[in-house]
């Protein structure tokens, strides 16, 4: 069974489809931070982001593991690594690659094969897994989504001004939104949330209810 949740960032999802794959004993796959071990593999070995076969070739030569809560990129550790602003940037610069998505939707296709699992991206519902069971699309104000990665990047001493940071989301939701392979956007028959105004308990409890209503009207 397969539970995807999508949504732009800020939006809430990450969070929000680990907490919801822990109370569904369900597996948990981040197709974000896959883009993010690609971007990191090119940054590490000097390719340029805008070239794209040379990026391509990174994403065929790297090997992207989970373990746990930790990210493995060729057995590395990269958990913390692939979290900062530049490899943020050149993420969502190499996303766009559509050879570069079909390796790694190759890849998440093979993770959720045979296994229940909630994963969480911007294309799980709409191109990887069409059939999932149930899909989910998290919104949130850009200036929220702004005050959470803000707060976010306070506790790990880092400053930014929102403004910059609002920015930043601006230019990555565009980016997401309008690249012609996968765009950012709710599958037809998602279900629309948004989480503004919610603490991240209660849309964890919002989600839970609407898979177990629809796994309990699904059983004869
Ligand atoms: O979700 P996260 O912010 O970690 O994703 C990093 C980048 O990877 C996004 O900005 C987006 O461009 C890209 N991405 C994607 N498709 C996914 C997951 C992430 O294009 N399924």
């Amino acid at each position: 069974m397969i539970v995807t949740i999508d949504g732009p960032a800020g939006s809430g999802k990450s969070t929000a489809a680990r907490g919801l794959s822990k109370r569904l004993g369900f597996e948990f796959l981040d197709t974000g931070a896959m883009y993010r071990c690609v971007a990191w593999g090119v940054l590490q070995r000097n390719v340029d982001p805008a070239d794209e076969q040379a990026v391509t070739d990174v994403s065929q030569q790297v090997k992207i593991t989970f373990a746990d809560d930790q990210v493995l990129l060729d057995g590395e550790d990269v958990s913390e690594a692939i979290r900062t602003p530049e490899v943020t940037e050149a993420a969502s610069v190499v996303a766009q690659y559509p050879t570069v998505r079909q390796e790694l939707v190759r890849l998440q296709q093979q993770a959720a094969a045979g296994v229940e699992i909630v994963s969480e991206g911007r294309d799980q519902g709409t191109v990887v897994f069409p059939d999932a069971f149930c899909k989910f699309f998290l919104i949130a104000d850009p200036e929220e989504r702004a005050r959470r990665r803000h707060e976010e990047l306070a506790a790990k001493g880092k400053q930014v001004t929102l403004d910059a940071i609002l920015q930043q989301i601006y230019e990555r939701d565009q980016r997401d939104e309008q690249r012609t392979v996968a765009p950012l956007k709710p599958a037809d028959d998602a279900i629309e949330i948004n989480t503004s105004r919610l603490a991240i308990n209660e849309v964890i409890d919002q989600l839970e209810q609407l898979v177990r209503s629809r796994i309990s009207s699904d059983s004869p």
